[in-house]
């Protein structure tokens, strides 16, 4: 359920109804409006009485929330900003991630960090610890990776993405990277999930190959529920009958969970589609269906790269996308 304090409540009065709910055994998420505070209220609710609560000075409201992702609902709020430093995801720019599937040992991977830069992509995304299907293919380069992101932050400025893939690692991959994503294969991960709603860092929530919409937002809500609010939904494609591309991009989910919740959305028409000829038409649907910003895989020569180059555009290829996508962000009234 959810609290809604009157536009004039203290900090006081707010700090006193979260006090007498985690007396009853309840978890607060109190989230300041510009008008008016509102307190998520999570857990066993059998010992909450709604009329007492009503008499504590500045509760103005007390709402159930119908869905079963209670932080992550629309119900909760309207529409969420994740900041990663000073990007803002959620917002009015549209917000582009990009680079090498796999963050390799090789000069490339520095040479590709700076291209995409200067083509306009805010955050730099490369695999340190790699989900692969076979246990004989390249399984990232795991912590030396994690510290070339880092030095490619320093050289280029750009905020680093990079995916966790056991709890074991969460603190390690936290400690060098802006944004921890929690890959598709993991969505359903719940003690990974909770182990990363327990750090500060913005969470990138790949959907999962087979996951239903719903199953992909109570996966948010495990990392919210540990006090993580910071999530970015990414749509990747899912698995259908389809053969012709690796998975199918699911358009109408970018809307459907803009639609239920206030979470930004992200497309990643790489992973979709699995061929870097439809990574520009389904980049400019995704912008064109509301996403607020997009996660491509770019390498500086995909015929050499060690995981996913047949996906990957070429660094000039990606600068002439980051073009053409200016008119139709601005048909949707965004900026890039
Ligand atoms: C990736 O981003 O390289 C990746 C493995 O993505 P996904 O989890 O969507 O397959
Ligand atoms: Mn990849």
């Amino acid at each position: 359920m959810i609290i809604i304090m009157e536009p004039s409540a203290t900090k006081e009065q707010i700090e006193k109804v979260e006090n007498r709910l985690e007396e009853l055994g309840c978890k607060t998420h109190p989230i300041y409006g510009e008008v008016k505070t509102v307190i998520g209220v999570i857990g066993d609710k059998r010992h909450l009485d709604n009329d007492q609560l009503m008499m504590y000075p500045g509760v103005e409201n007390i709402v159930p929330i119908m869905k079963p992702y209670k932080l992550a609902s629309k119900e909760i709020q309207e529409k969420s900003i994740v900041k990663v430093g000073d990007v803002k995801i959620g917002g009015d720019e549209l917000v582009v991630m990009a680079g090498p599937c796999a963050v390799e040992d090789k000069d490339d991977f520095f040479v590709t960090a700076h291209k995409v830069k200067d083509a306009g992509a805010k955050i730099l995304r490369g695999g340190a610890f790699k989900p692969r299907t076979s246990p004989y293919s390249f399984q990232g380069l795991q912590e030396e990776g994690l510290k070339m992101l880092d030095t490619a932050r320093k050289e280029t400025g750009l905020k680093i993405v990079t995916e966790v893939i056991d709890t074991r690692d969460v603190e390690t991959v936290a400690k060098y990277s802006d944004v921890l994503q929690i890959g598709a294969r993991n969505m359903q991960n719940f003690r990974l999930l909770q182990e990363a709603g327990m750090t500060e860092k913005p969470v990138l929530l790949k959907r999962g190959l087979a996951a239903t919409i719903e199953e992909w937002l109570m996966a948010a809500e495990y990392v919210m529920s540990e006090g993580n609010s910071d999530i970015i939904l990414c749509e990747r494609g899912i698995r259908t009958f389809e053969t012709e591309t690796r998975n199918t991009m699911d358009i109408s989910a970018i809307l459907v969970a803009r639609e239920l919740s206030h979470l930004p959305v992200v497309a990643d028409p790489s992973h979709a589609s699995g061929s870097w000829k439809y990574v520009s038409g389904l980049s400019k649907a995704a912008v064109a269906a509301g996403a607020d910003g997009l996660i491509i895989e770019v390498h500086n020569d995909p015929a050499t790269a060690m995981c996913d180059g047949t996906q990957s555009l070429k660094p000039d290829k990606f600068a002439n996308l980051m073009e053409s996508l200016k008119p139709i962000a601005e048909a949707v009234d965004r900026n890039i």
